[in-house]
């Protein structure tokens, strides 16, 4: 399900099942039904500089939602997500940020054919954001903690709503996590000096916690870095 407005009769349509057009529209794009379009070109309303898309055999590129064809050169079938389509140049620059990544990942755990539920998770994760401060990055792992590590049965509502019940939880298992590799590092680096050069040179000053922190509240300090 697409819904778009076609230009010329007004009414609501889905692009997805009737051939349409695509006029550009800064950044977004405008529709009209593709018969509506070539009426108004035959009667000399037009000029017939658009193509006419058959959602049949057309698709639109996931990330910049242009209508292509899946055949064409520069198209390619996304790599984290089958049977979507994108193109190439498009690919090089998406997922950009945490957000983006997140989106995908909730197509492939709810296994989505359709993206029209995607402004109602947009806007979910956003209020979540806000209202408790929750990262993107955070609010994927907490995902992959619930469904990948606890393996709990996907809900197929495809409710967000498991995010804040499970984000405390995800964090305190992934900074055990983080905290048991920084005990595992400091040991080894331990073992390695050997006694003897220890007597003469003091311990090295340079510790671990100067490394790359934990990251999955980034709002948060938990430790005093630097
Ligand atoms: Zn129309
Ligand atoms: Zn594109």
């Amino acid at each position: 399900m697409a819904t778009v407005t076609c230009q010329y009769c007004k009414k609501k349509f889905d692009r997805n099942k009737e051939p349409y057009i695509q006029i550009p529209h800064g950044t977004q794009f405008r529709y009209a039904h593709g018969s509506c379009y070539l009426e108004a070109v035959n009667g000399g309303k037009e000029k017939g500089n658009y193509t006419i898309w058959d959602p049949k055999t057309s698709t639109t590129c996931f990330w910049c939602h242009q209508a292509i064809y899946p055949g064409q050169a520069d198209i390619i079938e996304m790599p984290q997500l089958k049977g979507r389509y994108v193109h190439k140049k498009c690919n090089e620059q998406h997922p950009a940020d945490d957000k983006e990544e997140l989106i995908v990942y909730l197509i492939k755990l709810y296994d989505l054919k359709d993206d029209y539920v995607l402004p109602k998770f947009s806007l979910q994760l956003s209020d979540f954001e806000k209202q408790y401060n929750f990262t993107y990055s955070g609010m994927l792992k907490s995902l992959k903690y619930w469904y990948e590590i606890k393996k709990n049965p996907v809900n197929k509502n495809y409710g967000l709503g498991i995010i804040p019940h499970i984000y405390k939880q995800a964090h305190d298992y992934y900074y055990a996590l983080w905290m048991a590799q920084q005990q595992n590092k400091e040991k080894n680096i331990n073992d390695y000096i050997p006694k003897d050069i220890e007597i003469i040179i003091p311990p090295p000053k340079r510790q671990i916690t100067k490394r790359k922190l934990f990251t999955f509240l980034d709002e948060e300090e938990l430790n005093g870095n630097e």
